[in-house]
């Protein structure tokens, strides 16, 4: 039988009502068998996510200060899941255990981690399945890096003993066996690193959206959702701005070529999102996606014969490479180069690389000029449909707005085009009605 990995977000476990339906959607199909919960999140839009509330609580203990309140409020959170589930279990040893160890100093990551760890309880003792604890299977150095390897070992071995189990996301165990957390976010990561080590066919993503958008909703109205999308249409994106999976957790699947499929707990039937390695199926909008940022400088230089000078570019590089300035795109024309770089280096840093550039490179001319937006428009469908580019500049020319630069990579994955900062969001409208 196929092995699905499913981690739920906190969201979809903010309250038993909504553990009600991650139970659902985990027993409607027998290959679910690993489960990853978040810690429960918001319930409404002021609400405090328990691990914030943990975080507090860690930081007024380290204080000093009382942390009575705090703690019965992270308690009573728990305490009416298990009664509305109507569950016979009692977390109270675990509380006061918790309670102890955050006045005592366990560190803020073993405050932070306890929200999934109580969270995992309940939806064990929930759904009946197995409770591994991820402090015996996910594994930190002593450094504080994750070891990918070392728990792929482990936790494959572990896992081939389950036939189901919830394992609870976000932190793992130092060599010395104190408690570390991933970054912000990181059930994410938990879910991928179970995904690999149980060799999964899919890892399922649950969140409260039904799948990755087409385009930022705070631009553009309405965006579609994305059906498929590859890891490398995923990192354009992401690198651009869009909101998507963090890199960290999508490393463990992708090496092991395991699709995620970001799915809606709240709307189960929609199909969501699956991020894949390879795909053969071609949106029917030809791009996947649009994603962009403002605020970016271009620097040009201008030299006769420049194209004819050996080692010219190598110079000006170094020039940004001595700042430790990194460079996002570098457009060159037969005499002309251009170098885009993030607008705070680029005024932190203007007169020197003026001073400098003229120096090394000898240019006859050195312009700059700032309020640059770049904005990819990706898609694996463009290699092989004709006319795309010239759709993107007639949609962005019709809504009146000037093209300050194009770069296409030579994967043909993505166009980037730069315009003013003041265009960014009317160009951005522009390019999806043409395509959506
Ligand atoms: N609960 C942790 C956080 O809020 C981890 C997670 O939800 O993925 O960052």
């Amino acid at each position: 039988m196929d092995t699905k990995v499913v981690k739920f977000g906190g969201t979809s476990l903010a309250d038993a009502f909504q553990f009600k339906k991650v139970a659902d959607i985990i027993k409607s199909d027998p290959q679910r068998r690993f489960v990853v919960p978040s810690a429960p999140g918001n319930r409404f839009s002021n609400d405090i996510k328990i691990t914030d509330m943990l975080y507090k609580t860690y930081e007024l203990a380290s204080k000093g200060e009382d942390i009575t309140d705090i703690f019965e409020q992270i308690k009573n959170r728990y305490n009416d899941i298990i009664k509305e589930l109507a569950l016979n279990i009692s977390l109270d040893i675990e509380f006061v255990k918790i309670k102890n160890g955050i006045i005592n100093k366990a560190g803020r990551d073993y405050a932070a981690s306890r929200g999934e760890y109580l969270s995992g309880l309940i939806l064990a003792d929930y759904l009946k399945f197995p409770f591994i604890d991820s402090a015996e299977i996910v594994f930190f150095n002593n450094n504080g890096t994750f070891d990918a390897e070392f728990t792929n070992k482990i936790m494959s071995e572990k896992l081939k003993n389950y036939e189901k189990a919830v394992i609870p996301g976000f932190y793992g165990v130092m060599p010395n066996g104190t408690i570390k957390t991933f970054p912000r976010n990181g059930s994410d990561i938990t879910g991928a690193v179970v995904s690999r080590a149980a060799g999964a066919s899919v890892y399922e993503n649950w969140t409260d959206m039904s799948g990755l958008l087409m385009a930022d909703p705070r631009i553009v109205k309405d965006p579609k959702p994305i059906d498929i999308i590859t890891y490398r249409e995923m990192r354009e994106l992401s690198y651009m701005g869009a909101q998507v999976l963090h890199q960290d957790s999508i490393f463990p699947v992708r090496i092991a070529k395991i699709p995620i499929n970001i799915k809606n707990t709240n709307n189960p039937s929609a199909n969501g999102t699956f991020i894949v390695h390879h795909t053969e199926v071609i949106s029917e909008n030809v791009i996947t996606g649009i994603a962009g940022r403002k605020s970016f400088v271009v620097i040009t230089l201008e030299k006769d014969m420049m194209n004819a000078e050996i080692g010219f570019v190598k110079r000006v590089l170094e020039v940004f490479e001595k700042y430790n300035i990194n460079f996002e795109h570098l457009p060159t024309g037969i005499d002309t180069l251009s170098i885009i770089i993030n607008e705070q280096d680029g005024e932190t840093y203007k007169d020197i690389l003026f001073k400098e550039l003229q120096a090394k490179a000898n240019p006859d001319s050195i312009e700059y000029q700032k309020s640059l937006s770049l904005i990819a428009v990706v898609g694996r469908g463009m290699i092989r449909t004709k006319g795309t580019a010239a759709r993107v500049f007639r949609a962005i020319a019709d809504a009146d707005v000037n093209v300050r630069m194009i770069d296409q990579g030579s994967s043909e994955l993505n166009i980037i085009i730069g315009v003013n900062d003041n265009d960014f969001e009317k160009a951005m409208q522009a390019i999806y009605n043409a395509f959506a």
